[in-house]
């Protein structure tokens, strides 16, 4: 059995002036963490240099977006290529805000997630299904399909540059959280796929962490799935509880 170091992610989304992201900051710089988890925090484009400076080793910051080109005329966009050049190793792709409001359809997510890797970032990709279908019962279909289309794109060693995150899309930013069960049946069904569509040591070192509305109370619960090996925490990374989530692994 292979073990996988839990991640925990901050997705500051559009959130926070320079002063209250710097004071989030100073919190987890002056947190007590045993080394057991790793830790990321995305702060708005505009802030992440100014964080990566003042955020203590070894929790690192992620980016929240990039294209799939190297420059251009893609006014707004930010490269991968110029994240590596910042040093900023980690980046957020196929969030479901970027897909439901700014058009990140499956094939654009996989193409961003394949030009990251390629220009030696590590990628945090979200996959999940919508309240309706989950209702009709095509979670795994759809979670599935948003796999499929990046493991079209990548090979099988780039699979170690990548973290996986089960968002369901009700579950974010809704207050309601989804079971132990209902996430441990997901990443459970997540971790046979890879084995079956990758290999199984892929699937054995994938990290799988489960978002949407994760906090304080509810994280150790969570955190005691078999598969879920840690969060990507939205609203509740701006709070001190963000410290408890990141310690919820024992
Ligand atoms: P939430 O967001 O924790 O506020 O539900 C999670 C996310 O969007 O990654």
């Amino acid at each position: 059995m292979v073990a996988r170091k839990f991640f925990v992610g901050g997705n500051f989304k559009m959130n926070g002036s320079l002063t209250e992201i710097e004071t989030i900051i100073e919190r987890i710089n002056e947190a007590k963490f045993d080394g057991s988890t790793e830790i990321v925090v995305a702060p708005p484009a505009l802030y992440l240099l100014k964080i990566q400076e003042e955020l203590k080793a070894p929790s690192q910051v992620a980016a929240q977006n990039s294209f799939t080109e190297k420059s251009g005329a893609f006014t707004g966009e930010i490269s991968p290529s110029q994240l590596k050049d910042a040093n900023v190793h980690w980046v957020i792709l196929g969030h479901s805000e970027r897909r439901s409001l700014f058009g990140d359809t499956d094939k654009l997510v996989a193409d961003k997630v394949k030009a990251a890797i390629e220009n030696g970032l590590a990628v945090i990709a979200c996959v999940g299904e919508s309240l309706e279908q989950r209702e009709a019962g095509e979670t795994q279909e759809i979670v599935e399909r948003q796999l499929e289309t990046i493991a079209k794109e990548i090979s099988e060693s780039e699979w170690k540059d990548v973290v996986i995150a089960y968002e369901p899309v009700w579950a974010i930013g809704t207050g309601k959280v989804a079971t132990k069960e209902q996430a441990q049946e997901v990443h459970d069904q997540i971790r046979k796929w890879l084995a079956k569509r990758v290999t199984q040591s892929v699937a054995d070192q994938t990290r799988i962490i489960y978002g949407g509305s994760v906090n304080g109370k509810n994280c150790a619960d969570l955190a005691n799935a078999p598969d879920i090996d840690g969060f990507l925490v939205g609203g509740a990374s701006l709070k001190p509880e963000f410290i408890d989530i990141c310690n919820s692994h024992k």
